[in-house]
């Protein structure tokens, strides 16, 4: 018998709707790379902010991503992003990246910098013998793997997210993230056409696998 076909599996929705939790299930599972695309523009606005580069100053932007050099390892079955050789502090999930960085994600430049970097992800989990990869973003199911074979999109109600980030001990600007994400003009935060939509408002973690699984299990099996 040949190899199985690799799989990629997308999957998009705004701040706190579940992408992260189901996505590592997913990856556990089916063994999967997971890759979360949100830790790779977390982690450039700590390095832009530490550098003092305003998200207004695109020149400045350009020249200092010019410098930046991106590498991946693992980190369990996650792909870790590592700039200049470093990987991400727990900074990334501070408040002063919350406030900043659907800023810069809302910069062109920032974008066209991660696009090859997250679209080679697949080499990053062929080399290590994954069954394919599962990443969770913005804009995966419309713009990095617009033929992935299965995109899902995730919402839930604001309120009930802004409880999921409280239950967590974190403050975050879910919905202001989520407005400046929903309304730039780059590669937008949207359900794109075709994807299968998921409301978790009223469904736990567990509930939200078992659909996404049962799918792609009678897809792959
Ligand atoms: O997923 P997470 O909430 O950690 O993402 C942080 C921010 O990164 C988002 O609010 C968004 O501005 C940006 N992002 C993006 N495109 C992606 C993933 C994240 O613009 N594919």
């Amino acid at each position: 018998m040949g190899q199985p076909p690799f799989i990629i599996i997308a999957i998009d929705g705004g701040a706190a709707s579940g992408k992260s939790s189901s996505s590592k299930i997913l990856a556990d599972r089916f063994n999967l790379l997971h890759v979360d695309t949100g830790s790779f523009y977390r982690h450039i606005t700590y390095e832009l902010l530490r550098r003092k580069v305003p998200p207004t100053d695109h020149a400045a932007i350009i020249a200092a991503l010019a410098e930046l050099k991106f590498e991946t390892r693992l980190n369990g079955r996650s792909a870790q992003m590592l700039i200049g050789g470093q990987p991400a502090g727990d900074e990334i999930r501070g408040q002063n990246v919350n406030d900043h960085v659907s800023h810069y994600a809302a910069v062109p430049e920032v974008r066209t910098a991660l696009l090859a970097y997250q679209r080679g992800q697949t080499a990053v989990a062929r080399q290590h013998g994954f069954r394919g990869l599962v990443m969770e973003g913005r804009d995966i199911g419309s713009v990095i793997f617009p033929d992935a074979e299965f995109r899902f999109f995730l919402h839930a109600d604001p309120t009930e997210r802004a409880r999921r980030r409280e239950n967590e001990g974190r403050i975050d600007s879910v919905a202001e993230r989520d407005r400046i994400d929903s309304s730039r003009k780059t590669s937008p935060l949207c359900c794109p056409p075709g994807a299968i939509d998921i409301d978790s408002t009223f469904l736990n973690l567990d509930q939200v696998v078992e659909k996404m699984a049962a799918l792609i299990a009678a897809k792959i099996q």
